[in-house]
Parts: structure tokens; C-alpha cells; sequence
């Protein structure tokens, strides 16, 4: 499905793609990738790495990744584990560590102390938080607009606690970094949530499977898209970063050479991808 005879016209530097999922490779509302079929079809017969790095859990990730057919290695929960699914077609030489599950790299602190954590900061700050573990399914379902299946997988978290701020105030998010800081903790800001997590972020993940896929294929070029805040660390370690947020949200200034184009989500994924594709893989 993926033959490595296929190899790119510059055979020098192969590449490797990682993705945001909801607002970059999927739909924000409908959650489908159908748009960026014909970039990710190019993907399968080329065999570039489509690397899924979001803040979804492991288990939404293998769910969708087998529908999307990406054998791939993919990065869970804003970037606090990663995993190598048994069908990856490349062979990555991954210390798993002690006690751990093979295939599985943990970066991130455990979810237990996560969401005793996140008590702490709301009686810290006096803020109202409501973490994903304090939602009953009901209230997941009305706020992501998941169905009942995709919600549990949503709910099963390892490394990073989704919460929404219930009384937002102009200095809200700075008092809530303050107190997660003194715990050694960490808080992005997402598409619908804030995150509570370690302290590592998407790009630190991007890093560690880069060094992978360097020891088994040598020189690579990597590319990150993305539509967050939370995926601005993604754009830094990547060597072609790209923005596919609508207009209305405006780019990071702070990275060099970063790519927009005038769609956004998935037809914006398809354009850019088909075009770096085009722009570098030949049967000629
Ligand atoms: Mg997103």
C-alpha cells in the first residue's frame, strides 16, 4: 500500500508532514477530511508521513487515523505522547522506557495528578473552571458537538485536561499560567478549550519523531500545518510552516517564513500540499 519504490524526485531530503486535526485536516464543524483527499491520496502513493499531532486523545486519534488509512506514527494530546501504530511502514528506533506500552512514548505527567492540579489553580485563582473530568458525557457532547461514541474517546485522556473558563476576564489567562507555573504546568489555549498539561507543547513532540525518522531515512524536510495557537510550536520546528485558519484569525508573527492561502481547513491542506507535492515528486 505504501511501496518505498516510489521514492521522491529528490531523493536527497524525503518528507514528512505534520497536522493539526480539527480546523486544519478536518472540517471545524463537520469533522471531515473529504476535502483534502486528493493531497492526502498523493500522500498514500508517494509515502509521506502524515503525522496527526493534536489535542485529541489517543484513542479519537486511532480511530481516525484507520479511517483516514495512515499508518503512520501520530502525536496525542497537544503533544504529551507518542505513539507507533503495528502497521507503520518504516521501522523507528523508539526506547519506550520501563513499564511502558510498546510503540508508546510518554512526555507528558499523568492525568491524575492533571486534574488534581486544575482543582489547586481554580481555588488558587479564584476562576471557575470545569475540567473534561468533571463533565458528565452529556455536557462533552453539547459542547464539542461529538456523538456519543466519539465523546467517550474524546473523555479517555492521558496527559492533557481540556477545561473551559467559565468567568473569562481580561487578565484570566495570565492569573491561570501563573498558578499552573507553580505547579510546573502549563496552559495553551485551544480551538474550544484551554489545556492543562506538562510542560511540553506540540513542537517538542514534532522534534522527537523528526530524530526517528532521521535515523531511518537520513536528511528530511518537514511540514507543519496548522490553525491554533496551540499549534504555533508545531510551525517553529517544522521546516515549511503553514497557517489554514479563515481570515478572520490572523497568522503568528513570529515565524519565519510561514505559508497562508486564501482557503482555510482542509481545502486549504489540499492546495498547499498538492502544491508542495507537485513542486517536488515526479514519475519522470
Ligand atoms: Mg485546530
Amino acid at each position: 500500500m505504501y511501496p518505498e519504490t516510489f521514492l521522491p524526485y529528490d531523493t536527497t531530503r524525503r518528507t514528512i508532514i505534520f497536522t493539526d486535526m480539527d480546523g486544519t485536516l478536518l472540517d471545524p464543524e463537520t469533522y471531515s477530511w473529504a476535502e483534502a483527499e486528493p493531497a492526502l491520496t498523493q500522500c498514500r502513493r508517494w509515502s509521506i508521513p502524515v503525522i496527526l499531532n493534536t489535542s485529541k486523545t489517543r484513542s479519537e486519534i486511532d480511530h481516525f487515523r484507520q479511517s483516514i488509512d495512515l499508518p503512520w506514527p501520530y502525536i496525542s494530546e497537544n503533544g504529551g505522547g507518542i505513539y507507533i501504530p503495528p502497521d507503520c511502514p518504516v521501522s523507528l528506533n523508539v526506547s519506550s522506557g520501563q513499564n511502558k506500552t510498546p510503540g508508546q512514548v510518554a512526555i507528558g505527567v499523568s492525568y491524575s495528578r492533571l486534574c488534581q492540579s486544575l482543582e489547586r489553580i481554580a481555588a488558587d485563582t479564584g476562576l471557575s473552571l470545569t475540567g473534561f473530568s468533571r463533565m458528565s458525557l452529556d455536557d462533552i457532547m453539547a459542547l464539542t458537538g461529538l456523538k456519543p461514541e466519539d465523546a467517550k474517546r474524546a473523555a479517555n485522556r492521558e496527559y492533557d485536561e481540556p477545561f473551559c473558563l467559565n468567568t473569562p476576564g481580561p487578565d484570566a489567562l495570565t492569573r491561570l499560567q501563573e498558578a499552573a507555573d507553580r505547579l510546573g504546568l502549563h496552559i495553551t489555549s485551544g480551538g474550544r478549550f484551554y489545556h492543562l498539561h506538562g510542560r511540553f507543547d506540540k513542537g517538542t513532540a514534532v522534534r522527537q519523531i523528526e530524530k526517528y525518522f532521521r535515523e531511518a531515512w537520513g536528511p528530511i524536510r518537514t511540514i507543519g500545518l496548522g490553525d491554533s495557537d496551540n499549534d504555533i510550536p508545531m510551525l517553529a520546528a517544522v521546516d515549511i510552516p503553514v497557517w489554514v485558519a479563515p481570515q478572520n484569525h490572523p497568522a503568528p508573527e513570529n515565524i519565519s517564513h510561514l505559508r497562508q492561502s486564501s482557503l482555510s481547513g482542509p481545502r486549504a491542506w489540499n492546495q498547499v500540499v498538492l502544491s508542495i507535492i507537485n513542486s517536488s515528486y515526479s514519475d519522470r
